[in-house]
């Protein structure tokens, strides 16, 4: 067999096909195209085929009938792009984001909600809506612990009662019934982060019982990251369960540098026959609320009225300050912090904090107590350094995952992430800088996150598998997303197909909703 190719990586040829292979049925095939299986397998030129919502042939397919041939030649295809880690919980039911363009068109055909400990609790209502009006891609959710939390306690800064605890665990568990695939935390966010370390292991048990995993924003990114990486390994070994680190970084100068030690002390779990996992986005910056950001959360119980009466109280104002001063430590005094979302003044989103506390002539602090007081704003946080977001990519564990969410181009000046990661994840660090090997990075966004999920019959292009694929060109598949203009969509993506549906045809967004609740068996 010669193996002239063209393919930009490694390409092999499948092996020849015996003359007596079965023909096999298909609506469409893929021809010539370079193949990336979601194994992290070298490419290898061969055929996709396609019948209904189903793979039939990946190979050297030999088709019966007459299915639309789709010319794949300096193409590459692959399953399509399960995000691990998305804040699409409104928009994904909402009329003018459910059909998810911004992600599909980055070739994501599956998204998960329910992250950092925020969502809908009630699993079974969330998926019947969805499933009334339609969705773009498919829809995987977790069982959210704040919101959990919230339900049965308020946002209160103690540990539950025995009666709360078992409230608690019965909404898991009953959201875990309902099809959710995981519970999942959020410990710098209200209430979870008045949860102690016990409280969870109580609920990662009730998710244990249903085969699923644990998922967490750990309580702390910056100088208490490996604290935090210790807790969230702990919870799985005490509660017997895969646990999965959402959006790994070493956050904040003094932070810088230990990728590492986290890596290290990852890969010791691991090698102890413990399932741990992370995603990531591959960006220098990260993105929350502000007051998530800079306010400690012993200043952040009660209600939204509570918490102003409280930065208002003279005494209590003097303590935030000092909170806020330690927080700005990490985010270079506030200019680190650019303005993602803040209503009452949209000229200061898309700035960084202190240029905004200069032009206005305030102290930082200030500045941020007003913001507080005026509703609060949504923040992009340049955080960690280019070297560690690197290190943490290469990891054979570390999936790729926004944090972002399903939105439509407005005057906001959020993280591009939304519209660029999968793109910037491929096109940017394996295509065009070649940080990991391209085998790699595409199966951070198909295979590994459908392992990490236990998704079946998904992330892998496989005959029986369902036909969620997409189909770019290495050329121009690329983010264009900036963080002074987000609202870009990312270029490249030629076809795109979900549950057999083509989401994309010839690189036009063709409005379909074609994803499909999928529910977690156990
Ligand atoms: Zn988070």
């Amino acid at each position: 067999m010669s193996a002239s190719c063209l393919c930009l990586s490694l390409c092999i040829l499948w092996p020849a096909v015996p003359g007596d292979e079965p023909a096999v049925a298909a609506d469409v095939v893929i021809r010539g195209a370079t193949i990336y299986d979601g194994s992290a397998q070298p490419g290898r030129k061969g055929d996709v085929a396609i019948k209904g919502e189903r793979i039939v042939g990946v190979g050297n397919v030999a088709v019966t009938g007459q299915p639309r041939i789709i010319d794949g030649s300096g193409l590459i295809v692959t399953p399509g792009f399960i995000d691990l880690h998305t804040h699409s919980d409104e928009p994904i039911a909402a009329s003018g984001t459910r059909n998810n363009k911004n992600y599909v068109v980055q070739g994501v055909t599956t998204v998960v909600t329910g992250n950092c400990g925020g969502g809908p609790v009630d699993v079974a209502a969330f998926f019947k809506k969805l499933e009334q009006n339609g969705i773009g891609s498919n829809v995987i959710h977790q069982v959210p612990h704040n919101d959990v939390r919230k339900k049965v306690m308020g946002n209160v800064n103690r540990p539950p009662t025995a009666a709360e605890l078992v409230k608690m665990e019965e909404l898991v568990d009953k959201g875990m019934r309902d099809g959710a695939w995981s519970l999942s935390t959020g410990l710098i966010y209200n209430p979870g982060t008045y949860a102690r370390t016990d409280e969870i292991v109580a609920l990662a048990k009730i998710a244990a019982k249903h085969k699923g995993f644990y998922a967490s924003h750990i309580r702390n990114e910056e100088t208490g990251l490996l604290a935090a990486i210790d807790e969230a390994i702990t919870i799985g070994k005490e509660a017997g369960l895969p646990v999965h680190i959402s959006h790994i970084k070493a956050n904040g100068q003094r932070t810088w540098g230990k990728s590492g030690e986290v890596i290290g002390v990852i890969e010791r779990a691991r090698s102890q026959g413990q399932v741990v996992t992370a995603d990531q986005y591959p960006y220098i910056a990260s993105s929350t609320s502000l007051a998530a950001t800079v306010i400690p959360s012993l200043f952040r119980e009660g209600s939204p009225k509570e918490y102003k009466a409280r930065l208002a109280d003279p005494e209590q104002r003097a303590r935030v300050r000092k909170g806020i001063e330690q927080e700005l430590i990490d985010r270079e005094g506030g200019h680190s912090l650019q303005i993602a979302q803040f209503a009452p003044e949209p000229s200061w989103q898309g700035k960084r904090l202190d240029v905004i506390a200069k032009e206005n002539g305030k102290e930082m602090i200030d500045l941020i107590l007003d913001i507080e007081e005026k509703g609060g704003a949504a923040t992009v946080n340049f955080g960690m350094n280019e070297e560690d977001v690197r290190h943490f990519m290469r990891q054979p564990w570390v999936a790729t995952a926004s944090d972002g969410g399903a939105k439509i181009p407005n005057s906001s000046v959020p993280h591009p992430r939304s519209y660029g990661c999968f793109a910037r994840k491929i096109g940017y660090y394996a295509l065009a800088e070649k940080a990991l090997p391209l085998e790699l990075a595409l199966r951070s966004c198909n295979g590994l996150p459908a392992d990490i999920l236990h998704v079946p019959e998904r992330g892998y292009l496989k005959p029986g598998y369902f036909a969620d694929v997409v189909v770019f060109d290495p050329q121009t598949f690329r983010d264009t997303a900036t963080y002074d203009k987000p609202h870009q969509y990312s270029p490249g993506v030629v076809y795109l197909f979900i549950n057999g549906q083509l989401a994309i045809d010839k690189g036009e967004f063709k409005n379909k909703l074609a994803g499909k609740v999928l529910r977690h068996a156990e």
